[in-house]
């Protein structure tokens, strides 16, 4: 077999993608090639800020040195050792998650779904063996438009059509509620109850702002009914709301935290849950695994990755770039704009109309971002962007919409 060493033209590019690749995805026609910071460099060369960071993956900015140093040197030293042996690097990162976080302990997985997985696996357990939920009765509490993944399961309790349709049967023991609706959590609980799961904003959602208190008052009911509260911080952590997690908004602290996304600063898949001894504890060998879970590698990158975030004070830059740029969106004078919303740098227009063909205009005028359930822009930069690129990319954006 003889494999083509290169293709420069873009087109040539999307040709083989859509050929040759399942059409999972919709992407915007913009052929990446490198990147520094909120710019992208598409392969002919054209630069663009980036508006959506993939997904907060990339809240310490692409390629950022300090993470690039740390992935370049562990690499030349081992990837991965599997756990069947002990790495020098797990360690380290478990005391780093401990230290910022203050959770007990911290169980590594890759993906966001695959720390979902583990949570729910972990809530079960915890149901029966700590709570004692009769074998297979324990059942666990999810938002309505939640996002949690893509896995069976988690797709399983989605309220998202297009999410399930087709991907049937489903696993048992999964009730939805309102999000932000305190009561309807009260009501659905039962002695079987053992967790609630949600993401303090949801993001795939159109980033949906709860009612204020929400949380807090999720937080009481869940203690009072000895039912564990699982944050999904996957989108909405490390610094992304203008908070190092989106909790502390709410001076509360759940019982499960999942964590992913810009674990590693978009270098590396990186995930984690974190919680108590009593819940991570009901895990015993051989119970859960996974073959690249807490390898050296990735690590060494989520160590890196984390101390971006705490050394550049990305909470912080968030808080203050997002209010600045929330109060300049909110001028955006249209018919189509129904509403403006957003929390530290992670904000949304929503829009009567479908969001896509805006998208569209906005990169031809150099700023990538995706739509969001059909009507909503969402704006979630790299933390790191500077206030005159931010300034210049929603300029950007107000032009396009104000034009049409
Ligand atoms: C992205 C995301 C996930 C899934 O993470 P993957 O790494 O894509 O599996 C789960 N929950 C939330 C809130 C997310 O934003």
């Amino acid at each position: 077999m003889q494999l083509t060493s290169q293709y420069s033209a873009a087109n040539d590019l999307i040709a083989l993608e859509e050929k040759y690749g399942a059409h999972n995805y919709h992407p915007l026609d913009v052929v990446i090639e490198s990147a520094q910071g909120a710019w992208v460099t598409d392969v002919e060369g054209r630069r663009y800020l980036d508006f959506l960071a993939a997904y907060s993956a990339v809240n310490q900015g692409h390629c950022h040195p300090a993470i690039l140093r740390a992935m370049m040197e562990q690499a030349g030293k081992v990837a991965l050792t599997s756990r069947a042996f002990r790495n020098t690097q797990l360690p380290l990162l478990l005391r780093d998650l401990h230290d910022l976080t203050g959770f007990d302990m911290a169980l590594p997985m890759n993906s966001g779904a695959e720390a979902v997985e583990t949570a729910l696996k972990a809530a079960r357990k915890w149901g029966e063996k700590v709570k004692g939920i009769a074998k297979d009765r324990a059942e666990i509490i999810v938002g309505a438009n939640n996002f949690h993944g893509r896995t069976i399961s988690i797709v399983g309790f989605s309220t998202e059509p297009q999410y399930r349709d087709g991907f049937g049967p489903f696993s048992a023991g999964f009730r939805n509620v309102p999000f932000g609706d305190v009561e309807a959590l009260r009501n659905a609980i039962t002695p079987n109850t053992c967790a609630f799961l949600v993401e303090p904003i949801q993001g795939e959602a159109g980033i949906i702002l709860p009612p204020a208190g929400y949380l807090r008052e999720v937080a009481s009911i869940c203690r009072e009914n000895n039912v564990l509260l699982i944050l999904d911080e996957i989108q909405s952590g490390l610094g992304r709301t203008g908070k190092l997690f989106a909790y502390m908004h709410d001076q509360i602290a759940p019982d499960v935290l999942i964590i992913g996304k810009a674990l590693s600063g978009g270098f590396y898949p990186v995930s984690a849950v974190l919680s108590s001894r009593e819940v991570l504890g009901v895990f015993q060998p051989g119970d859960h695994g996974s073959t690249f879970g807490g390898n050296p590698l990735a690590c060494a990158v989520a160590r890196a990755a984390l101390r971006v975030v705490v050394d550049e004070d990305l909470p912080t830059r968030s808080a203050e770039l997002g209010a600045h740029a929330l109060a300049k969106l909110k001028q955006i004078r249209s018919p189509h704009v129904v509403d403006v919303r957003g929390l530290g740098l992670w904000l949304a227009i929503e829009l009567n109309v479908p969001a896509r063909p805006f998208c569209e205009q906005i990169r031809d005028r150099g700023v990538l971002c995706k739509e969001t359930h059909e009507k909503v822009i969402r704006i979630a930069p790299p933390l790191t962007i500077s206030p005159g690129d931010l300034d210049w990319g929603l300029e950007k954006i107000t032009q396009v919409i104000e034009q049409i």
